[in-house]
C-alpha cells in the first residue's frame, strides 16, 4: 500500500534554545515522509530549485521514499523557511517564508503516483492540495494538514479541500480559528455538521498530545511521549501525521476492506506519536534518517502501557 505526498520540501533555517542550523532540509512533505517510511513505500510531490542538492535528495529519499515527482524547476530556488522558538518550545516566531518555487507550482502526478490508495495532503496552498486531490481518484483514505496562514488568507478554498477528505488533523488552537469555536470539542463538532466533511478529526495539542474526534461520537486522546529534552520541535505534526497515515495504509495493506474507524485511529496516534517523539530529539532528520524500526516500537508499546486505563467504576452517592 503506498502513500502519495505533497506539501512542501523545503531548507530550514532553525534558532532552539539547544542551537543553530541555518540551513538544513526540512518542509512538510520531508518530516512527513521521515515517519511514514517506517511503515510503508511513500511518493513524494513537490517542487525543489536547483539548490536542492544529491545529499538533500538522498535524505528525503530515506527508507526507500520515492522522489520520481519531485519536480527540480531549472533556475528556481526551494521553498526557503526560518523559525526561532521560544524557551518555552511550545511557541515560535516565524522569521522568513520564502515560497520561492511553490509559487508557480502546478502538480502533475505519474500514474504511480496518482495510483496511491492513501494520499496526505501536507501544509501547502489548499488549491494545490485540491489538485493533487482530484488526480488521485484511486485514494480510498486521505488525511489533510494545514495551517494558520490558509485560515486567514484561503479559507473558502481550505473549506473545500477539507470537504474532500476522510481526516482532518489541524492544531487546537487552528481547529477553533477556523470555526470560531471556543473549545477545541466544539471545534470538530462544527466541522462535522458541514456539508461536506471528514468523518475524523485529530487535533494536534503541542507539548500535551493529540485528540482524536469521530463523526460517529468516537474519540481518543494520547500524551505526549515522556522526554527530558526537547531539541528542535519543528517538523513535529508533520512526523506525528506520518505516523498516524503511515500505520492506516499498514492495516490497510494487510486488510483491504478495513474501516478505517476509532480503533484504528487511536492506535495511528499512538505511533504518530512515537514517531514524533524520536523527531524532537534532533534538528531536521538527523535522529529519524538512521532510527531502527524497533525504536519506534519501543515508544508506541511504552504509550500503549501509558494510556490503558483501568475499570474506573465505582458506587458513587445519590
Ligand atoms: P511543523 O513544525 O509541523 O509546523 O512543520 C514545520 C515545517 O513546515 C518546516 O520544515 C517548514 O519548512 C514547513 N513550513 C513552514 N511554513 C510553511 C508554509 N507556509 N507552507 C508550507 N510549509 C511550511
Amino acid at each position: 500500500m503506498t502513500i502519495t505526498v505533497v506539501g512542501s520540501i523545503a531548507f530550514d533555517g532553525l534558532e532552539t534554545p539547544s542551537g543553530v542550523r541555518e540551513r538544513i532540509a526540512g518542509g512538510a512533505a520531508f518530516h512527513f515522509a521521515q515517519a511514514a517510511s517506517f511503515y510503508t513505500d511513500v511518493r513524494v510531490v513537490g517542487p525543489v530549485g536547483d539548490d536542492f542538492s544529491d545529499e538533500d535528495m538522498a535524505l528525503l529519499a530515506t527508507r526507500g521514499t520515492n522522489t520520481d515527482d519531485v519536480e527540480r524547476i531549472a533556475g528556481g530556488k526551494t521553498f526557503f523557511w526560518k523559525g526561532k522558538y521560544h524557551d518555552d518550545l511550545n511557541t515560535r516566531d516565524t522569521i522568513t517564508t520564502e515560497l520561492n518555487v511553490f509559487e508557480t507550482f502546478d502538480p502533475k502526478l505519474s500514474d504511480a503516483s496518482k495510483a496511491s490508495e492513501v494520499l496526505f495532503l501536507a501544509n501547502i496552498v489548499p488549491g494545490l492540495q485540491r489538485a493533487v486531490r482530484a488526480q488521485c481518484e484511486a485514494a480510498k483514505w486521505v488525511a489533510l494538514d494545514s495551517m494558520d496562514l490558509w485560515i486567514d488568507i484561503m479559507r473558502a478554498d481550505l473549506v473545500a479541500a477539507i470537504g474532500e477528505v476522510d481526516c482532518l488533523i489541524l492544531n487546537d488552537g487552528e481547529l477553533q480559528q477556523l470555526t470560531g469555536a471556543r473549545t477545541t470539542y466544539a471545534a470538530a463538532q462544527a466541522i462535522f455538521g458541514w456539508e461536506k466533511a471528514p468523518s475524523a478529526i485529530i487535533a494536534k495539542l503541542g507539548s500535551y498530545g493529540a485528540t482524536l474526534y469521530t463523526n460517529d461520537g468516537g474519540g481518543f486522546t494520547v500524551p505526549v511521549f515522556p522526554l527530558e529534552n526537547v531539541v528542535d520541535p519543528t517538523g513535529a505534526g508533520d512526523t506525528f501525521a506520518g505516523g498516524v497515515v503511515g500505520y492506516v495504509a499498514a492495516r490497510l495493506a494487510k486488510d483491504p476492506g478495513l474501516k478505517v474507524d476509532r480503533d484504528v485511529l487511536a492506535a495511528a496516534l499512538i505511533h504518530g506519536t512515537a514517531t514524533a517523539s524520536h523527531n524532537v530529539e534532533a534538528f531536521g532528520a538527523e535522529k529519524l534518517a538512521d532510527l531502527p524500526g524497533s525504536e519506534v516500537q519501543a515508544r508506541v508499546d511504552r504509550l500503549v502501557e501509558l494510556t490503558r486505563s483501568p475499570d474506573a467504576t465505582i458506587e458513587l452517592r445519590a
